[in-house]
């Protein structure tokens, strides 16, 4: 029944080819692949086991098992809100993926071939350009955060003003807002889980079992629902606020980048991404295409007068886009290409002297929901 599993990855939003046929075949069972197909959309449904069942016309005891085992598994998401469970559709990314390999330990007890067939079969998927295309959009799913001590470095040296939580302004030059800053997220936060990052084990595993690289992996954080989902369904740890926030501090100083969905308000995730494996990161070096995240809109402003030539920005930049020129003679300085500077201030962070600051270039405000997020994200999609 290709037909079904051709339909899901439509629902996706993810183009059908031998590869995903695989994966969505392995991951799923043909009564799976019906129940799945009630749902209009990833996270556009929550729908209760009963309203399942009924539009199937099943037994709602056998239909409210079988949910409950997608969700262990990392099939569908579930939620339970005043003793309610919902139940919603993931999209291939993000979700599925970052889920299912971020629990992979339970997947390797349980279900080697399927976990097997998804790290192959989506690294072919991969490397042929279908993620990037499906994250390719006018409007970019997620967005960039300028790492939160580059910031404050940037206010303490007179050269960005803070904007308070929830005060109302027109976004101004060189005014900080309450989006910009990560540590917002966490502050607001109900309850906050970390896991391992998706995309690093999914390469460790592809290579054998041995990571690629030597960034932290256990950084990658769910929040509210999504934090939730992960701790009840058995993976995950629970961080308090001040310990989310070391975690993001660790994670810069390894030179990861911080991003989120493209919202200003109730994100469910923050990645700490490298750019060997994350699949934006990634995407934009291996496809030269930039579209794949927004970027922030902050830019690093270089001070030679400060800089002492130690190279750790440029061995750190997740974009490699600073290079040092004109060496060994008076002219001697770094280097940056802004067409592809990210503005993450992994640089700005890690400078060891006052020699870069981000500096806010642009007034870009992302809008305020996941319900605007997705209908400007698939609006603005060319595949
Ligand atoms: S690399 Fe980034 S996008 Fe991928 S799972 Fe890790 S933290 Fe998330
Ligand atoms: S130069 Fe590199 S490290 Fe610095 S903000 Fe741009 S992408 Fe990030
Ligand atoms: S990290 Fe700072 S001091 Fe070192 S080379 Fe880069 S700009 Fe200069």
């Amino acid at each position: 029944m290709a037909g079904n599993y051709e339909l899901i990855a439509k629902k996706m939003g993810v183009p059908w080819s031998e590869e995903i046929e695989k994966i969505l075949k392995a991951l799923y069972s043909d009564e799976e692949a019906q129940i799945l197909l009630v749902f209009n959309g990833p996270y556009l449904d929550r729908f209760t086991a009963q309203k399942i069942a009924k539009k199937l016309k099943r037994p709602i005891d056998e239909i409210e098992q079988k949910l409950i085992e997608m969700a262990r598994t990392q099939r569908v998401f579930s939620a339970t809100r005043d003793e309610v469970t919902t139940y919603s559709m993931f999209p291939l990314l993000p979700g599925l993926f970052e889920l299912y390999f971020s629990n992979h330990e339970r997947a390797l007890k349980e279900e080697k071939d399927v976990l097997r067939i998804f790290t192959e079969e989506y690294e072919k998927y991969y490397n042929e350009g279908n993620i990037v295309n499906t994250f390719r959009s006018s409007y970019p799913f997620m967005r960039v955060f300028v790492e939160q001590d580059a910031i404050d470095e940037t206010i303490s040296r007179g050269k960005g003003k803070l904007v308070e939580v929830d005060q109302e302004v027109e976004p101004i030059k060189n005014r900080i807002l309450p989006f910009e800053q990560v540590k917002n997220l966490v502050e607001k936060s109900r309850r906050i889980s970390v896991m391992d990052c998706a995309c690093r084990t999914h390469m460790k595993l592809h290579n054998d079992g041995i990571p690629v690289n030597d960034y932290p992996i256990n950084v990658c954080m769910t929040f509210n629902t999504f934090a939730d989902y992960a701790l009840e369904n058995g993976f995950g740890r629970e961080l308090k606020k001040d310990e989310a926030l070391k975690t993001l501090t660790a994670a810069a100083k390894a030179g990861l980048v911080h991003t989120t969905q493209n919202v200003t308000d109730k994100t469910t995730f923050i990645c700490n991404c490298d750019r060997d494996c994350c699949v934006m990161l990634r995407g934009i070096r291996q496809f030269n295409d930039p579209n794949v995240v927004a970027t922030s809109n902050f830019l690093p402003e270089y001070d030679k007068s400060n800089c002492v030539f130690c190279l750790t920005c440029i061995d750190l930049c997740p974009m490699q886009v600073i290079e040092l020129i004109d060496e060994e003679s008076e002219e001697q300085r770094i280097s940056i290409d802004f067409d592809r500077c990210i503005g993450c201030g992994v640089c700005a962070f890690n400078c060891p002297e006052e020699a870069l600051t981000m500096v806010k270039k642009y007034d870009k405000v992302p809008v305020n929901n996941m319900m605007k997020l997705m209908t400007k994200y698939i609006g603005g999609k060319t595949n």
